[in-house]
């Protein structure tokens, strides 16, 4: 019988020099210029027109790897990524997505797989503890937790099911969250069929002002509207500043809201009991989200979303249609993630977090997490004496904030200066009118020395 089928025993071999192209990689990383300066369409480029009529040797895919791919890739696990925030990996991470792919099976029910499913039901209720999250957000309780593609992903899904609870038609519901809110929140919004956005001021840290959302909702009511969400956000995209959680879900109680806080970046500190302060109670917290695909070291894509109750979200997903039904599921004895998140489908994200949990154990995530915290402070201490600098925001977590006391050419041409070196990569940003630079410390392998190789440039170029 004729097969194209790459036997397992090519498998094992192309695998193995796979896994020493990947080893190779991540000794080499930091070698390379850090932002891929392609022009647009090269890469294409060098793409014939039409796929390969006749099979190729793997050998020629993973040169290809070399000359194809690599000039086209920014290096997001370089020691010296500092810009945006960080998506990091580690290798227990990537092995356990290798082995994810491996069984490739699919999780939507949990008799589809009941492995997956219970996996994931105990690392996240693992993570309830590391992160001292309410005990009823456990699987036990009448919370819990899934994982999904994205932050995005579970701000749309808190939006839709908050639009549930009413019986008021969506033209008159309102969402509520700073102006220093993720785009993800008006994306989500929108998406939902929302019309009413309000992005509520910010105190002088850039944390949401409470008397002035108290304001806006009192305003809206006013005028019969009908005020249903509220974003606290626990570590802002531009400077990582954090929401009075508490306050905020006081009103969110008081007006009937449902309360979601988006922890994306700054939800994996609190594996630290010392960064807790930040995170309040979360007595009246309806939804949390955080990524471990930017700070935990699982690569792309891993991120968490809790409900405090699970009860309106499983009434706002879940249909079940015949061709679904099994026993299992009829029992009520099951978790069906597929009610729980938009997709049917379900891939095994969970054994690459459960992968990195024990690899690194809890002492070990925190000991990363807490160097990264610490090299920021440190850059921070430098720039704060340093009177050609002007810090934009305190350093909460591991983001640094800084302008050039010589007004946005001069804050704008250190960012550039620094990215065309190739040697770090910085992003930049905008608040008050003023542009700053965003120093976001959180790679896999980033130490002291790369740290000291950019405040060498950013001195440099000022
Ligand atoms: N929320 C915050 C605070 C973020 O910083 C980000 C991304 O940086 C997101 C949400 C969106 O995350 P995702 O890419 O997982 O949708």
């Amino acid at each position: 019988m004729t097969s194209y089928h790459m036997s397992p025993e090519e498998f094992r071999a192309n695998g193995h020099a796979l896994i020493d192209w990947i080893a190779r990689y991540m000794e080499n990383v930091e070698q390379y210029p850090v932002m891929s300066t392609v022009e647009p369409g090269t890469i294409r480029e060098k793409l014939p027109g039409t796929a390969p009529e006749q099979p190729e040797a793997f050998k020629a895919l993973l040169d290809d790897l070399d000359n194809v791919v690599m000039p086209g890739v920014t290096h997001w696990q370089s020691p010296s990524w500092f810009a945006y925030f960080p998506a990091n990996s580690s290798p227990p991470a990537i092995l356990g997505e290798l082995a994810a792919a491996g069984l490739a099976v699919q999780g939507m029910l949990w008799s589809t797989s009941p492995a997956v499913t219970e996996i994931e039901s105990a690392v996240l209720d693992w993570l309830v503890d590391l992160m001292a999250l309410p005990q009823s957000w456990k699987m036990s309780g009448p919370g819990g937790g899934v994982i999904q593609m994205s932050a995005s992903d579970s701000t749309h899904t808190a939006l839709v099911v908050a639009r549930e609870r009413h019986d008021v038609p969506v033209d008159r519901l309102v969402v509520y969250a700073s102006t220093q809110a993720h785009s993800s929140i008006e994306k989500g919004a929108r998406v939902a069929g929302y019309k009413h956005v309000r992005l509520v001021d910010v105190d002088g840290n850039f944390a949401l002002n409470t008397t002035a959302l108290a304001q806006a909702i009192e305003k809206d009511v006013a005028s019969g509207l009908t005020p249903v969400f509220i974003v606290s956000a626990l570590g802002t995209t531009g400077t990582g500043a954090v929401d009075p959680i508490d306050a905020i879900g006081e009103l969110a109680r008081r007006y009937g809201m449902w309360h979601h806080v988006d922890a994306a970046w700054a939800g994996n500190a609190m594996i630290c009991a010392e960064h807790r302060l930040h995170q309040g109670t979360l007595e009246n917290v309806d939804s949390y989200t955080f990524n471990p695909h930017k700070w935990l070291f699982t690569n792309f894509d891993c991120n968490v979303f809790w409900v405090a109750d699970r009860k309106p979200l499983l009434d706002a997903l879940s249909i079940l249609p015949p061709y679904l039904r099994n026993e299992a599921s009829d029992s009520g004895q099951v978790v069906d993630y597929r009610d729980w998140h938009v997709p049917l489908g379900r891939r095994f994200r969970a054994l690459k977090l459960w992968w990195v949990l024990r690899s690194y154990g809890a002492e070990g995530l925190r000991h990363h997490i807490r160097e990264h915290i610490h090299m920021a402070k440190e850059l921070t201490q430098r720039l704060e004496i340093d009177d050609r600098f002007r810090l934009v925001a305190p350093t909460d977590f591991a983001l640094v904030s800084f302008s050039h006391v010589n007004g946005d050419a001069a804050t704008q041409g250190i960012a550039d200066a620094i990215n065309d070196s190739g040697k770090a990569m910085v992003t930049t940003s905008r608040i008050n009118d003023q542009t700053f630079v965003r120093v976001s410390i959180g790679q896999t392998r980033t130490e002291q020395r790369h740290v000291d190789e950019l405040w060498k440039m950013i001195c440099d170029f000022a």
